[in-house]
């Protein structure tokens, strides 16, 4: 939702409400990031507004204490920053206890090897494919190699494991995540620069589904 219109953001999650299998919600609070959108209220009444699952992605610097509100409100999967966490391992359990799926996000510079011990306690590995904090960034080829190191240890484990990419996601880029193992990906700018954003969710998600190397 980074890239929609933040006046009129239950409008924007509507354009896209019949293509979309989620709506991801980017928190930043200007201080794990160097920007700042909304918080938990807006997130909640956002919630309200659609039948949508809410994937929300946290990127703020103490995510120890707000992450699981989140979830408690009702998001269907709630993602923190591992370089944010200080319990990674009680966080994932707590967001999980609170009926949502644990997720973990790793910046560009983050070595994938960090989320080894914390798999168990995962159902969603996010590979930032830009740096976090601002919409309308160019794709990072250059992270495709740990998509694939992602999605080598989530099979590993034997269970359900999601891989996500988000950052610069378009016609161009989603072919290549897929190959590489993803299986979410989050469209911002891609679809709402689109004349039909919902008609872009459909055309991103065939070609996805034409690259993928994990149905
Ligand atoms: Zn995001």
């Amino acid at each position: 939702m980074l890239n929609a219109d933040l006046a009129h953001l239950a409008d924007e999650v509507r354009r896209v409400e019949q293509a979309a299998d989620w709506i991801h919600l980017d928190v930043m609070d200007n201080q794990f990031v160097p920007n700042l959108t909304f918080g938990l209220p807006v997130v909640e009444s956002l919630m309200r507004s659609t039948s949508l699952p809410a994937d929300c992605h946290l990127m703020i610097a103490d995510p120890d204490r707000w992450a699981p509100a989140y979830a408690e409100a009702g998001a269907g999967s709630v993602t923190f920053h591992v370089e944010a966490a200080d319990n990674a391992t009680r966080l994932c359990r707590e967001i999980r206890a609170a009926g949502a799926r644990a997720s973990v996000a790793l910046k560009p510079g983050t070595d994938i090897s960090v989320i080894e011990e914390l798999l168990p306690e995962l159902d969603m590995i996010l590979i930032m494919t830009v740096e976090p904090g601002f919409g309308g960034q160019s794709f990072m080829a250059d992270m495709l190699p740990k998509v694939q190191r992602a999605r080598a240890l989530a099979d590993r484990t034997g269970t359900d494991i999601w891989v996500q990419v988000d950052g610069g996601i378009d016609l161009t880029s989603i072919g290549r995540c897929a190959e590489a193992g993803a299986d979410v990906f989050v469209a911002g700018s891609a679809v709402y620069r689109a004349d039909d954003p919902a008609r872009m969710v459909d055309e991103l998600r065939t070609v996805a589904q034409g690259a993928c190397a994990h149905p």
